[in-house]
């Protein structure tokens, strides 16, 4: 169990407790320095910009995507740019409508208030959030029964940035309520480069060209990924090489962590294998998934699934997932001819 979760963690998005202290030190605090994502950039830059020359706060942000692409970090460079205060919360932190006012009724004006995870918001909590969007007012019910009176306080003009990576689950009239909405995909491979040979220097890891390449092609397109991996490769170094990040020391460590050439780990393979060998090639239901290899659904939506999408192995149908020709390439496996077509004829 404890060499699964271990396994787990290192090519997860998600941050795990030992990645705070490293998220702190590599986050980038402002735009030049936030290495991709062009287009979400320079509309930001944008933003910012005219905001400042109106003197008003930023109009509500909302990030989507996968973990561990940027959502926190774009949060804090936003306040730093406008030179204001970051208040930091998330939706499960936020229990009860009364937790949600006393954080509004907190705010400074122009600060940038953070939720993260906000599609995990209760509905109580949102109807609070709604006319603090909207009009920057909250309204108090006082009593209870036919004597209950409704008191409405208004707060400072605020910047709400929510991050989510499940864009479908939250409610419209809370997506309607974002003046912006930026959708931040895996990074290319050069700007994983760039975020390594960025990490490489904060962190004073000596690594050569060849070695940022062996970490970045299996960093699954992800800033958080690519740094963990770094860590982890730099501490082999340290201890079975001389502490230089060469081409063969990083082969050497990745192949150690169980990595392949290009990022999948021992879960993304059982998962394509159940898929092929169990099920045909799908489609499969994701839950029928899940419990046949023991993992967690939510895990496979949220870790495994968006870069197995991403790379063209699995397919979501109507009826299911389905592994692709691809994929059956890549693990060296016999593809049955028309197992994905057949299936979308669906
Ligand atoms: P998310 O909130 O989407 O899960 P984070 O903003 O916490 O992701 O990013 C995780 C880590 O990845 C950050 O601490 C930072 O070190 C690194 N990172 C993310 N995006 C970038 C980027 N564009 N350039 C450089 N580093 C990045």
């Amino acid at each position: 169990m404890r060499e699964k979760e271990v396994k787990t963690r290192i090519i997860s998005g998600k941050p795990s407790a030992d990645d705070v202290s490293l998220d702190t030190n590599l986050r980038p605090k402002h735009l030049s320095d936030f290495v991709g994502q062009e287009k979400v950039k320079g509309n930001l830059e944008i933003a910012i910009a005219a905001a400042q020359k109106r003197g008003e706060p930023l109009d509500h942000v909302l990030l989507y995507g996968p973990p561990g692409l940027g959502k926190t970090t774009l949060a804090y460079i936003i306040a730093a740019e406008m030179g204001v205060n970051i208040r930091v919360s998330s939706g499960p932190a936020i229990e009860r409508p009364g937790d949600l006012a006393a954080l509004l009724t907190n705010l400074q004006k122009t600060d940038v208030f953070f939720i993260d995870e906000i599609h995990r918001l209760s509905r109580p909590v949102e109807e609070i959030l709604y006319p603090a969007m909207e009009d920057f007012a909250i309204d108090i019910i006082l009593g209870k029964g036919p004597g209950a009176r409704s008191l409405r306080l208004s707060l400072p003009r605020f910047t709400l940035v929510g991050a989510t990576t499940r864009y479908a689950l939250m409610s419209p009239p809370l997506r309607d309520r974002f003046g912006v909405v930026y959708r931040l995909d895996f990074y290319d491979e050069p700007s994983i480069r760039e975020i390594l040979r960025r990490a490489a220097s904060i962190l004073k890891v000596d690594i050569d060209e060849a070695g940022v390449s062996q970490i970045a092609c299996r960093a699954r397109g992800t800033p958080r990924v690519a740094n963990r991996l770094l860590k982890r490769v730099r501490d082999y170094a340290q201890v079975m090489a001389d502490g230089v990040i060469t081409e063969s020391v990083a082969i050497e460590a990745l192949s150690k962590l169980e990595i392949d050439q290009i990022g999948l780990d021992e879960i993304d393979h059982k998962v394509l294998r159940t898929i092929i060998e169990k099920f045909d090639g799908g489609p499969v239901g994701l839950e029928t998934i899940a419990a046949s290899i023991s993992e967690e659904a939510d895990t496979i939506m949220d870790v495994y699934e968006p870069y197995l999408l991403q790379l063209g192995f699995l397919e979501r149908k109507p009826r299911g997932r389905v592994a692709t020709r691809l994929a059956c390439e890549h693990l060296g496996v016999a593809y049955k001819k028309g197992q994905s077509s057949q299936v979308s004829l669906w």
